[in-house]
């Protein structure tokens, strides 16, 4: 049976999990905790840390391929697994782009790609001399996640917020629409894209409230989105799965925030909108079978269940039943024991052939659900 190992255990792995379970392929995860939310549903589980070069070099060396569910993971390890014969889905110099959000900033830029204006700092004593960026938002070059390392200053009064390290300082969008589009590239490079989604978030915790798919927005724009999003894997030149972050600002300009290199959030309603989920499409791409099909079945809107403010501990759901009521809602809780404050704890996705209707119920899937922790 052909061998595919899969870099971290979170929600991703276990969603990939659950799509390999109608393929021939043996599953292998390696992460640190062995209670994650794939840890039970692989073939065979290893404790590990994903970022340790030993560690991931010993877990890919016996295995035919390897994929990743976080950007955080040991590249010198897949480099050298790749230079010995194992395949490596999104491949190691994707990762080393994408990883550092200023060498990914640069790449977008030296490959014409649209995106935010920017510059390169090393301190905050910097931003002083970038004024013409301001208001902008100043991203940590390495190790910032779902908004953590993300600081916005408005102006030169502010920069004491600013982090003192090596960062990108971008010129803060008018951000009409957060969008993202996700893309399937095949061993052979051809691609499928689905259709775009748009993203409404929270301001609060700078994560996303809902997401509604299709996003609506004239062809104009879905051409322009369908071209970057191509030219972004293109210049890649990689095999996998692609989820291109784009903002539509108030004049109708379409600019790049970010790639990630994997299955995405933003992709869990194609598990029941679409023909083939992007979980579906990543074992496809491994096995070398022909894309599937991206088209929606119906139009859909994701909301995330995330973990309230002031709830640490063993989770509890209140309002499982109400919401499992309303009609086409599908649940996806990801298995994790603990509640965290802003910690992604499962999703929902809605079917409907109405927006009004999508968003209705996304508003009532949230008003239905309590999270808390056991008191
Ligand atoms: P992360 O990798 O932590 O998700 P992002 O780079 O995606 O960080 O930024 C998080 C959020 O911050 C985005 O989804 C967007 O809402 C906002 N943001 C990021 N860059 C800009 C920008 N240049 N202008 C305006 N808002 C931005």
């Amino acid at each position: 049976m052909f061998k595919v190992g899969i870099l971290g255990g979170g929600q991703l792995g276990r969603m990939l999990l659950q799509a390999a379970a109608n393929y021939p392929v043996e599953t292998h995860v390696l992460e640190n905790d062995d209670d994650c939310p794939a840890a039970h549903l692989c073939r065979y589980f290893i404790k590990g840390n994903i970022r340790d070069y030993d560690t991931v070099y010993h877990f890919g060396k016996g295995l035919d391929a390897l994929t990743i569910e976080i950007e955080n993971v040991n590249i010198e390890a897949l480099e050298r697994l790749e230079s010995e014969g194992v395949m490596v889905y999104p491949k190691p110099g994707v990762l080393r782009i994408i990883k550092n959000k200023v060498v990914q900033k640069q790449f977008y830029a030296e490959h014409g790609i649209p995106t935010a204006a920017f510059a390169v700092i090393h301190s905050r004593n910097e931003i002083g001399q970038f004024a013409h960026l301001l208001p902008a938002v100043q991203k940590l070059a390495e190790g910032g996640y779902d908004g953590r390392g993300v600081q916005v200053i408005e102006t030169i009064a502010e920069k004491n917020l600013g982090f003192d390290e090596h960062s990108v300082l971008e010129k803060k969008v008018r951000i009409k629409k957060e969008i993202a589009q996700i893309i399937a590239v095949d061993k052979n490079l051809k691609t499928a894209l689905y259709p775009p989604v748009e993203m409404v978030f929270n301001k609060d915790l700078n994560q996303l409230d809902y997401q509604i798919s299709p996003a609506d927005i004239s062809e104009k724009l879905l051409w322009k989105i369908e071209a970057i999003a191509s030219a972004v894997v293109r210049n890649f030149q990689s095999p996998g799965i692609f989820a291109v972050e784009l903002f539509i600002d108030e004049q109708d300009e379409i600019l790049i925030n970010e790639t990630a290199p994997r299955v995405h959030n933003s992709g869990h309603h194609s598990i029941e909108a679409h023909f083939s989920s992007q979980f579906d499409m990543v074992w496809r791409i491994i096995l070398g079978f022909p894309l599937g099909n991206t088209k929606a079945i119906l139009p859909s809107a994701m909301v995330n269940i995330i973990g309230s403010e002031g709830h640490s501990g063993p989770v509890v759901y209140e309002g499982l039943d109400a919401l499992l009521g309303i009609d086409n809602a599908f649940l996806h809780l990801y298995g994790k024991s603990e509640t965290r404050p802003g910690r992604k704890m499962g999703h929902v996705t809605i079917l409907s052939t109405e927006k009004q209707d999508l968003i209705h119920k996304a508003n009532k899937i949230k008003q239905a659900l309590t999270i808390r922790s056991r008191s």
